[in-house]
């Protein structure tokens, strides 16, 4: 028995992805640019300053980056994985099992509270009577913020809190959030008259609004109602756990991409930064082997954020292994063909998943292969969707990560993979 009532509708995407626009029929959306991942800015009394600090207006990456290390990205892994001082393999010591992983994040925020580092900690709680429906909650104690752990793998407007930290005079606030919602918050930054923000970034790519999580999980599982975890993981399978505590595991080449196609948001295949760069501390897992977590320490409070945490930590040694330079020109061929192309037949799919596993990059490597390959087709989508505005919302280390792939690009789409003004 599911001890909540879900409901989870089995038709088709809230939209197309030719229908330009999140959820465009919303009236709660009119006004916005074509482009929005709805990060709650725009419900705030802060509103008037989306055009100033959007991402999807302006992708601010190179001037928010100078600002908080006073250069910009080094043409090596810092390229794809943004500005970091050190990077670690960690997960807690006595994991949270109701956490997404072993609970980082939300020990984190519980810590600071505790600590009195902050008065408040920006988290994305359940709505009551959901499992995954994202809800941003202004946690005021370690419990509250505990309560939160857990991904609710959809769009969540957390933004939207900036007004209640202004009105209750928070001058101490630890944000946890996704790429899109720490560019903006960075981006007004200094609007908010605080004396301490510390930035928790989670990596996050590929999002969806709630009802298409909803519709996703009924195509995917055999049992929607009882998921009460999922998670992509680097094995190339999503892995959902049910109810029961019982694993089901779907290989991400099994996906019936032709109903899946629409789900994703304009927002999301416009977006460039997966490692969340922008965050002092960012905290995922796919750098990590299985079973650990990613950590990315990027600025002097990100460090302050990581020994507050340390006593409570494990570490292991990053690894990596594979060859992401033999992927990525199959995967840009596939680009190719049409959105939403049929599966291929079973026994192929069955190969290809056991040589993924078996060949595929791992660790690092891996990391540095799907940011890559998302940094593409959301350039790609970015030129066939939006053109007009890839100049400002395409930022600049895109073009340089993706250059070792230049040749077989012109090749493949008969244009140059650099800009236009460069070219020019
Ligand atoms: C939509 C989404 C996609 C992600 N994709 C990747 C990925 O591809 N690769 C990767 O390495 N990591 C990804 N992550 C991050 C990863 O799944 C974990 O959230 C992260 O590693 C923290 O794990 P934890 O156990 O420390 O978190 P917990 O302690 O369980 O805390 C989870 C935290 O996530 C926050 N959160 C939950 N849902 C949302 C939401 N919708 N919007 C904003 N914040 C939210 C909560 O505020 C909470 O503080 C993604 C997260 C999300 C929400
Ligand atoms: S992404 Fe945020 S700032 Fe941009 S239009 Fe949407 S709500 Fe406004
Ligand atoms: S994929 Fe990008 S735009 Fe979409 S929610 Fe995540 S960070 Fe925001």
């Amino acid at each position: 028995m599911s001890e909540l009532e879900i409901e989870y509708s089995t038709t088709g995407p809230s939209k197309g992805l030719d229908t330009i626009s999140l959820l465009s029929s919303d009236d709660r959306l009119q006004g916005r640019p074509l482009l929005c991942s709805d990060c709650g800015l725009c419900d705030s009394a802060l509103s008037p300053l989306m055009s100033k600090s959007c991402v999807f207006v302006r992708n601010q990456t190179q001037e928010i980056e100078q600002r908080l290390h006073g250069r910009n990205r080094r043409p090596d892994d810092e390229l794809r994985f943004g500005i970091f001082r050190a990077q670690y393999a960690a997960r807690m010591r006595r994991p949270n099992p109701k956490a997404q992983w072993s609970g980082i994040v939300t020990s984190l925020g519980a810590r600071l509270l505790e600590q009195g580092k902050v008065d408040a900690v920006i988290t994305t709680g359940a709505a009551p009577g959901t499992r995954f429906k994202a809800e941003p909650i202004l946690a005021r104690t370690p419990a509250e913020v505990l309560a939160t752990a857990g991904n609710k793998p959809c769009l969540s407007p957390n933004l939207n809190l900036i007004d209640a930290v202004r009105d209750q005079g928070i001058k101490r606030l630890a944000f946890v959030g996704t790429s899109c919602q720490v560019h903006q918050l960075r981006a007004v930054e200094a609007e908010l008259g605080l004396e301490k923000l510390y930035v928790i970034g989670i990596p996050c790519s590929d999002n969806v609004t709630y009802p298409d999580l909803e519709y996703f999980l009924t195509q995917i599982s055999r049992s929607p109602k009882t998921v009460v975890h999922h998670e992509f993981m680097q094995d190339f399978s999503l892995w959902l756990r049910h109810e029961g505590g019982q694993v089901e595991r779907v290989n991400y080449v099994d996906f019936p991409m032709d109903k899946l196609h629409g789900i994703f948001p304009s927002a999301c295949l416009s977006c460039f930064d997966y490692p969340n760069t922008l965050s002092d501390l960012s905290v995922g897992y796919m750098g990590a082997e299985l079973g650990w977590q990613w950590l990315l320490v990027r600025t002097q409070t990100g460090e302050e954020l990581l020994e507050t945490l340390r006593p409570d930590l494990e570490f292991t040694q990053l690894t990596e292994s594979g060859d992401r330079s033999r992927g990525m020109p199959r995967y840009m061929e596939r680009l190719t063909l049409p959105p939403g192309a049929k599966r291929p037949p079973f026994l192929i799919r069955k190969l290809v998943a056991h040589l993924q596993r078996k060949k595929g990059t791992k660790g690092l490597e891996f990391a540095r292969a799907i940011i890559e390959m998302k940094l593409l087709r959301n350039l790609n989508y970015v030129r066939s969707k939006f053109a007009r505005f890839e100049s400002r919302v395409v930022p600049y280390h895109v073009y340089e990560t993706l250059k070792p792939y230049a040749d077989h690009y012109e090749q493949l789409f008969d244009r140059p993979l650099g800009t236009v003004t460069e070219e020019q």
